[in-house]
């Protein structure tokens, strides 16, 4: 039964049977070939005699492939299959050969939605495809090529990486350069800056300096300072020092140069004597002053530095300073004085070994202020202290003479003199003194004192008598001559004859004092004079006076003061053994000298005192018996007889009198 679908179907397919596009249909379970078109049979490679023939035995070349069992599901499930690009390997004439198609199986529905159709549509895109492949496999290898080109250029970056890398390290180091270029531009700069400058240093330093270059010295920077030791000019500039200055030989500089020159160690001077030329003479410079190598990057030295400065002033400054330092102490050791720096807020002490000994102290001993106070005897200490005080008050210097006491217990007597140091405040901090011990003047003093109270004294008591006795003849002036005369004038004799005698004693002392015993020499017959002398002894019934010895003996001396000496020494015995009835008087000779001697036999001296009797002053106690004198007249004796180069002295034993003899050297 023809359907008017059927109709349409079949004009359908001739109007397919001539489309370009390649068609067939299908029809049934087997998928039978209702209709092929030329363009399909073409893809087949068949011809119009498969038509109506079932598809699996028409094309079972197809067998292997997909395309049966797509149309067995389209037939059966009524849906339509539809692909593109599918491949398809087909029969040709150079056997199989693969091809792409897109294609669809359209399942032509009936009104139960049964298959009743297939309806194949097919165009070959093989062309399309392989340019698809082309592209592709172009594609692939522009992507290679694209990878490689990746990669090269990975590889190109990483390079490109590095590349910058050293371009940055190249620029850092370059920048680097750069610095230290400007760096050693500036450092070259600023060399050439230090050596004007250091130029600049050496001409205007106020010290002498100058260098001098290589081992010889050559003079290279100098200064005036150094000129005017030198005393050269600026021609020296470049020349060697010990060419310019000959005099150097033989003195320790050069020889100095050469040492810190090779060694490279510097080398201090103080106060080194140098003898520099000055036209025709020789000039004496002290210098103080340094060498300093100067080396190069090896440690080798390329010249010295030379700083000096003439200390020659200062040198004999200080010279004349100790001269009169030593000089100074010479005269303070010779006049005992001793000297102290005292501070005044501590009570410290800087004292010199004989300002200590002034005091008690050894020179090693501690002694400070309040030791020098507690050794004042008290009664004194507070009236120091004022005139201390009054000496700050009024910058002056203060004078004292004290006692002390040192720790032996002896007294001994201290002149002193200080004068008050301030400080630059003015505030007195400090003491400067001097001490010298005086007790032997003071000693002096006393017996001076003693003395003239003595002999104003003992020459008051004959004055006294003297007076008295012409008081009294002065009353009986008119009455006749009687005995009281002849008494009171005997009176008045002895008592002028006393003074007399203390007033020799007075004015001799006085003599020697002044040094102004003269000796006048003249020969003499010794026994002669002794017989004369002391007439007023022997005129005295009480005392004989017996003398023995060589008659004839002559000797060359000042009869005067030797008889002065015999009559003094008689006189002694006569008051101080009064019941001596005999004195005896010796001459002896011997070789070179003669004796005399003048014995009693009184009650004789006791030897403790004998060594004191011919000391200026010294009386010795006689037990509650006094006697009239001044201590004088046996220093007296002692300093004539030693004028005339002799000797004296006395043998005495208590009971048995005493023996006083003197020696004269004998001038024949
Ligand atoms: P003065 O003026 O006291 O006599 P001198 O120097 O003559 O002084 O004598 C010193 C002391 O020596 C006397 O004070 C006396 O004590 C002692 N003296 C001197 N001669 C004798 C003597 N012949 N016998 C004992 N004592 C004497």
């Amino acid at each position: 039964m023809n359907s008017p679908e059927q109709i349409e179907a079949e004009k359908l397919l001739s109007v397919l049977f001539y489309s370009p596009n390649a068609t067939a249909v299908y029809k049934g379970d087997d998928i039978r070939i209702i209709s092929a078109n030329q363009a399909m049979l073409s893809f087949w490679g068949k011809d119009r005699n498969i038509i109506g023939k079932d598809f699996r035995s028409v094309l079972p070349e197809l067998d292997d492939q997909p395309f049966f069992s797509i149309l067995k599901n389209v037939w059966d499930s009524g849906q339509t299959f539809t692909a593109k690009n599918y491949p398809a390997v087909l029969l040709t004439e150079n056997g199989p050969q693969k091809f792409y198609f897109d294609f669809e199986y359209k399942a032509m529905l009936d009104g139960e939605g049964k298959t009743e159709y297939i309806l194949h549509t097919a165009s070959e895109v093989t062309e399309r495809q392989n340019a698809v492949h082309l592209v592709e496999e172009k594609s692939k290898s522009e992507q290679k090529l694209i990878d490689d080109l990746s990669a090269l250029n990975e590889e190109y970056l990483t390079t490109n990486e590095d590349l910058v890398s050293k371009h940055e390290e190249l620029f850092t180091a370059n920048t680097e350069l750069l610095k230290i270029r400007k760096e050693l531009i500036t450092a070259n700069h600023t060399l050439r800056e230090n050596e004007k400058r250091f130029k600049t240093l050496v001409e205007k330093s106020p010290v002498a300096m100058a260098s001098l270059r290589g081992e010889k010295f050559e003079v290279d920077i100098v200064n005036d300072m150094v000129l005017q030791i030198w005393n050269k000019d600026r021609s020296i500039i470049g020349k060697p020092l010990a060419e310019v200055m000959p005099e150097l030989k033989g003195q320790i500089f050069i020889d100095i140069l050469s040492k810190v020159y090779r060694t490279g160690q510097p080398y201090y001077g103080k106060e080194i004597k140098a003898l520099i030329r000055n036209g025709e003479n020789m000039t004496e410079h002290y210098l103080n002053f340094a060498y300093q190598p100067i080396v190069d990057e090896n440690n080798n030295s390329t010249s010295i530095l030379i700083v000096a400065s003439d200390v020659t002033e200062q040198v004999h400054a200080r010279e004349s300073v100790m001269e009169f330092k030593n000089r100074l102490e010479i005269a303070m050791d010779a006049s005992r004085l001793g000297s102290t720096e005292v501070h005044l807020a501590t009570g410290a002490m800087e004292s010199t070994p004989q300002f200590k000994y002034n005091y008690g102290y050894a020179a090693d001993e501690e002694f400070n202020y309040s030791d020098l106070y507690n050794a004042i005897l008290p009664e004194y200490r507070e009236h120091i202290r004022g005139l201390v005080s009054e000496a700050i008050l009024t910058n002056g210097i203060y004078k004292a003479e004290y006692p002390v006491k040192w720790k032996d217990g002896s007294i001994h007597w201290i002149q002193a003199h200080g004068r008050p140091r301030y400080d630059k405040s003015g505030v007195a901090d400090r003491m400067v003194g001097m001490t010298t011990e005086i007790t032997d003047k003071k000693l002096a003093e006393q017996r001076k004192d003693d003395f003239l109270s003595v002999a104003s004294h003992e020459l008051k008591t004959p004055l006294t008598a003297v007076k008295a006795s012409i008081q009294l003849l002065n009353r009986i002036k008119d009455k006749p001559f009687s005995q009281t005369h002849i008494r009171l004038i005997e009176q008045s004799d002895k008592g002028i004859e006393k003074m007399c005698m203390l007033i020799d004693d007075l004015l001799n002392m006085s003599r020697l004092g002044q040094d102004q015993l003269m000796l006048e020499y003249n020969r003499f017959n010794l026994h002669e004079m002794l017989s004369k002398s002391c007439n007023h002894v022997r005129l005295e019934d009480k005392y004989q006076l017996i003398l023995k010895g060589n008659e004839t003996l002559e000797v060359h001396a000042d009869e005067h003061r030797i008889e002065q000496v015999v009559v003094n020494l008689v006189n002694n015995a006569v008051k101080y053994a009064k019941d001596s009835k005999e004195i005896h008087i010796h001459t002896e000779s011997y070789d070179d000298h003669i004796k005399i001697s003048v014995q009693d036999f009184g009650e004789g001296i006791s030897e403790s005192v004998i060594p004191h009797l011919f000391d200026r002053y010294y009386r010795a106690d006689h037990f509650g018996a006094s006697y009239s004198g001044l201590g004088l007249g046996l220093y007296i004796c002692s300093e004539i007889i030693r004028k005339h180069s002799g000797k004296i002295g006395v043998n005495s034993k208590i009971g048995e009198g005493s023996t006083f003899w003197f020696t004269m050297s004998e001038k024949k």
